[in-house]
């Protein structure tokens, strides 16, 4: 199976020229990779004009609501992320869950609401306790469909990663309880220099980037590392 690994470009870049250079340095820069598949996540107004079916790179939403449609103003519905041509789903990033006050019971729906519209829920956690709520009612083929981002809050854009060891019983924990079919990502200031060790040492199969795939040439230096692993 690919590693994956996730661009999360938040709410960045400002403009779409910037946004269209980001994807396309990223792209041109990995066109000789083979064992990774890279996703990148940029704000909802940018996806139509990056989306593109000859590209190596698949396209994900930063988030999605609970229904299909109607009168629920601002909100994106899966199946209007699938239309416009993502495959995936940020879902529950520690971020909306603080400023957007997400509850587990909100992240629940949405993964629901993602799975039946044929998106792929990419779910971030920093805690056992979030999998079991987020993941509440769903059969465990759902759940092996998943792929979970062990994000740890406090390593989050502070430059401070996770340590190694932690962050490996952490990944063997979420396995154990998802059913070890699930894909398992760590999150939390990745960069070149630590990418190859959650991946080798602490054995993920792929990582959540923020800040880092912005930088088109460090992005591709960490998908490069980890599709030679
Ligand atoms: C994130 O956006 O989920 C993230 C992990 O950000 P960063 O890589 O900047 O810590």
């Amino acid at each position: 199976m690919k590693y994956l690994i996730v661009a999360n470009w938040k709410c960045n870049p400002v403009t779409l020229k910037e946004a269209e250079s980001i994807f396309q340095k990223t792209e041109k820069g990995i066109k000789d990779v083979k064992n990774v598949e890279t996703i990148i996540c940029p704000p909802f107004i940018y996806l139509s004009k990056i989306v593109s079916e000859k590209s190596g790179i698949k396209i994900g939403g930063q988030d999605c609501y609970s229904q299909e449609k109607g009168a629920f103003t601002g909100e994106m519905s899966p199946n209007m992320l699938k239309e416009i041509g993502c495959q995936y789903v940020i879902i529950g990033h520690s971020e909306r869950r603080k400023y957007q006050k997400e509850t587990d019971k909100m992240i629940n729906e949405k993964i629901k609401a993602a799975l039946k519209a044929g998106l792929r829920p990419i779910l971030c956690i920093d805690n056992i306790d979030q999998i079991k709520k987020d993941t509440d009612g769903l059969s465990q083929s759902d759940i092996n469909s998943l792929a979970i981002a062990y994000e740890p809050i406090w390593a989050i854009g502070t430059g401070k990663a996770c340590g190694i060891s932690e962050a490996k019983e952490m990944n063997l924990a979420i396995k154990e309880i998802s059913g070890k079919s699930a894909s398992i990502l760590y999150g939390g200031s990745v960069s070149s220099q630590n990418a190859q060790e959650y991946i080798k040492e602490a054995g993920f199969n792929g990582l959540l980037v923020g800040g880092a795939s912005l930088k088109p040439e460090e992005f591709i230096e960490i998908i490069k590392i980890v599709d030679s692993i």
